[in-house]
């Protein structure tokens, strides 16, 4: 029977070594859960990277962790220390994820970081053809794979190739400056099928392959010597009922069953109950604008003093990629920024930013968004943005007020959000008065529309649909 095959840089999967053994814990992440459907009993294989380089995996324990991920559905890539530097560190984190985000300046054309992602990348082709049959499905995922597709391509000719791309495509003039530019778009054009978040991502691919490639191209459809590629657009979206439960379970606890930051923030509503909780949650990267969204905050604060004590910010960064050097000068630019305007602006009563550098766990995370009135997401450019959707889906009584950039891929479906510019302090220093001040029945009108389309084109259908289109291009050839 043909099965369908999941590739992507990390597995489903955390691994978790210690002196009682092993332990292969499922993540809970958007993909993990979005692939559920798609990735079932005996008919799927995921293949990705373990987390662990080759160096942290004792040789005696290899046979047990390819049991325990077998157990899950998957197999691993093995990957040395040197290799996930130059790969995800470095290609994948250092040259494309600046560059597909605009941050030109950020982006490194380093000729060794770009031959261990080829290196690497055919590893995970190899891993895919020794694990697959020809009948089977092949789904990549990501920035970090993009030469996978034709790698497997070539020597499967008749395999159904799906791929994905999870952040931005950039437009043809950003995208032109990378010295490998015509090697990735031949890597992708191995696909049968080639999916983007939104038709302006889409649109930019399609320009780049016309351009740099001079390939025919017509409506969605990509035409290469015997073969036609198609691209279309596939919007991600949340696991909308587990966010919507959990935010009921969270808002129904009473009393001691109250997690301490629910009491927390209880604690906070109670004393100053005209205050508005802002909250704003996002990896520490400098593509998400946080240091931005500070200074926007200050610039409201002075704009609109009489709002002094009557909101607070709250900041949930979470730590991302703190080797690469410029997450590095990010964090501290932050801490130094939320210091200094905590310093300037505080009084006895008031803090007018609670700034914190971790992760949470799914539930406080609920409890987060749930107490929170509003959510201010302020990206330069972020491919989709799930933060937006999930505050949404946790809004039981359908209040709340979501400011969202125009910049993020989830803006494209969630016009009834405040839509910002996230360099213009002047509008969002009136979006937010505007979000304070917006009366009741106007948030619950605007979140139902939310609610609804998000509770429809679910993280589910989104697999699905990627799924039948691959299938539906197959039959069609
Ligand atoms: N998230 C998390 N732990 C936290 C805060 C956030 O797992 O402490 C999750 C959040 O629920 C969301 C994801 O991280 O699903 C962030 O996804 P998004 O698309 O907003 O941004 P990305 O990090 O993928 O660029």
């Amino acid at each position: 029977m043909s099965k369908t095959i999941i590739i992507s840089n990390r597995l489903p999967v955390q691994l978790q070594i210690s002196d009682g053994g092993l332990n292969a814990i499922p993540s809970v992440g958007g993909l993990a859960t979005g692939m559920k459907s798609v990735h079932t009993g005996g008919e799927s294989l995921w293949i990705g990277w373990s987390g662990l380089t080759m160096e942290e995996i004792p040789e005696s324990l290899e046979k047990d962790i390819d049991e325990a991920l077998a157990e899950h559905g998957c197999s691993k890539v093995r990957l040395s220390s040197k290799e996930v530097d130059g790969f995800y560190f470095g290609f994948s984190n250092r040259t494309i994820w600046p560059l597909f985000h605009y941050f030109l300046e950020y982006s490194e054309f380093e000729l060794d970081f770009w031959n261990t992602y080829k290196a690497v990348n055919q590893k995970f082709a190899d891993a895919i053809l020794e694990k697959s049959g020809e009948d089977d499905t092949i789904w990549v995922h990501d920035y970090q794979l993009m030469l996978v597709p034709q790698m497997v391509k070539q020597k499967r000719p008749n395999t159904s190739i799906g791929f994905f791309l999870h952040i931005p495509f950039p437009s043809y003039e950003i995208f032109r400056t990378l010295p490998w530019r015509e090697e990735v778009l031949e890597g992708l054009l191995g696909s049968d099928l080639i999916g983007f978040h939104t038709y302006d991502y889409e649109r930019h691919f399609l320009s780049s392959v016309r351009r740099l490639l001079g390939l025919e191209v017509s409506f969605n459809d990509i035409y290469l010597e015997d073969r036609v590629i198609k691209v279309d657009s596939f919007p991600m979206g949340i696991d909308y009922n587990k966010f919507h439960e959990a935010a009921k379970a969270s808002v129904s606890l009473k009393g001691v069953q109250r997690s301490d930051l629910q009491k927390k923030l209880d604690a906070h509503k109670e004393s100053a109950p005209d205050t508005k909780l802002i909250v704003s949650i996002d990896r520490l990267d400098y593509s998400k604008g946080i240091a931005k969204r500070i200074n926007a905050f200050e610039y409201f604060l002075n704009k609109y003093p009489e709002y002094k004590e009557k909101v607070r910010l709250i900041i949930l960064a979470v730590p991302s990629r703190s080797n690469v050097p410029q997450y590095k000068l990010l964090k501290r630019e932050i801490d130094e920024l939320v210091g200094r305007i905590n310093g300037e602006l505080s009084t006895v009563n008031w803090t007018p930013i609670w700034y914190f550098y971790r992760s949470l766990s799914f539930e406080s995370l609920i409890d987060l968004y749930v107490s929170s009135d509003i959510a201010w997401l302020t990206p330069l450019r972020d491919g989709m943005n799930l933060v937006a959707k999930e505050y949404i889906a946790t809004r039981t009584e359908k209040t709340g007020v979501l400011i969202l950039s125009e910049m993020a891929g989830s803006a494209y479906e969630m016009n009834e959000a405040l839509l910002i510019n996230p360099n213009n302090f002047e509008e969002q220093a009136d979006t937010l008065k505007k979000a304070i001040t917006m009366p009741k029945e106007e948030q619950i009108a605007r979140n139902t529309f939310l609610q609804n389309r998000l509770g429809r084109y679910n993280v589910e259908v989104w697999a699905n649909e990627f799924m039948n289109a691959l299938r539906q291009k197959s039959l069609v050839g």
